[in-house]
Formats: structure tokens, sequence, C-alpha cells
């Protein structure tokens, strides 16, 4: 009985690992045709700031290939910013294993902070979530998170700058 558990969730985490690579693999074939995604600030001065992929991802709308990011696997005290403009986005408080190889959290630090639009692209709905001062593109926003809201806010490490916590864990 045991047994057929563990192959069952075996098989599931499988599967998701399988999607969410199909899924990485169709945005980076389809990211040239987001390249307006962030309008905001100057773009020569922000090719200057931040790294290529910092860059392709906050500023273009790519996404990072799963399981590789800073903060996917990450769980110290302390905030994210957005690594364009530095405005607190989500906190390690809010922040869970979902096993996609993603950070993900199950609120941002104010509901104001993170703006949200429809996205159609790959034949499917998905909210896509941008920093809301800024436009930086952060990653989508799923209903299949824990409790207490129930949101999964699957966000890409290259759009995130961790701030450790100076009163908590060090
Ligand atoms: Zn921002």
């Amino acid at each position: 009985m045991e047994k057929r558990i563990r192959m069952t969730w075996m098989a599931m985490a499988a599967i998701t690992i399988s999607l969410a690579s199909a899924l990485w693999i169709l945005s980076v074939q389809a990211q040239e045709k987001k390249g307006d995604t962030f309008v905001k600030m100057n773009k020569e001065e922000l090719k200057k700031q931040l790294t290529p992929m910092q860059y392709k991802v906050a500023c273009e709308g790519s996404t990072e290939a799963p399981f590789t990011g800073a903060y996917w696997d990450h769980f110290e005290g302390g905030r994210y910013l957005c690594v364009v403009c530095k405005e607190p986005l989500f906190e390690s408080g809010t922040k869970f294993h979902s096993g996609t190889g993603w950070p993900s959290f199950w609120a941002p630090v104010k509901n104001e902070s993170v703006g949200e639009k429809d996205d159609y692209s790959y034949m499917m709905h998905r909210i896509e979530i941008t920093c809301k001062k800024c436009g930086a593109h952060l990653g989508h926003v799923f209903d299949d998170g824990p409790k207490p809201t129930g949101k999964r806010y699957c966000v890409n490490s290259a759009s995130l700058l961790f701030e450790k916590d100076s009163t908590g864990t060090r």
C-alpha cells in the first residue's frame, strides 16, 4: 500500500517536472515576441545595471529555466525586492516548497505591490504578475497554492533581489 502511494507521488512529481520543462521550452521560443512587456525605465541604463538573464526576464518577460535560479531553493529569513526598482515584493514567511523549480509565495508583501494582467500566450489563459511600481515582469499567479490564500505566486529568481532580515536568523 505504502509502495503504491510512493509510486503515485513519484509519477506526479515526474509529470510536474515534465510540464514545467515543456512550459519553459515554449516560453523560450516565444520570448522574442514579448519584448515590450517592460517600458517604464531607460533600457540602456537597465542593461548596465542588470545581468543579461535579469534583463531578459524582468524587462522582456522571459522565463528562467526551472531549478536554475538563485532563489527556488532558498529559505533564509528576509525580503525579496524587485530587481529593477528595489520595491519590496515578497517575504520569506510566505515562501513555500512548490516543487516547480521557481520561487513560490502564497502572498505578496502588499496586494497593491503586484500588478496582474491576463496572458493568453501558448493557447492558455494565465495571469501574469508584474511589479506595480516599475512594470518589471515577475512571473504568473495560479489558484493552486496553499492556505490561507490558495494562491501560488510563481516568480522568477531573476526578477528578485534578496535582502536578509537584519533582526531575524543571523
Ligand atoms: Zn519594480
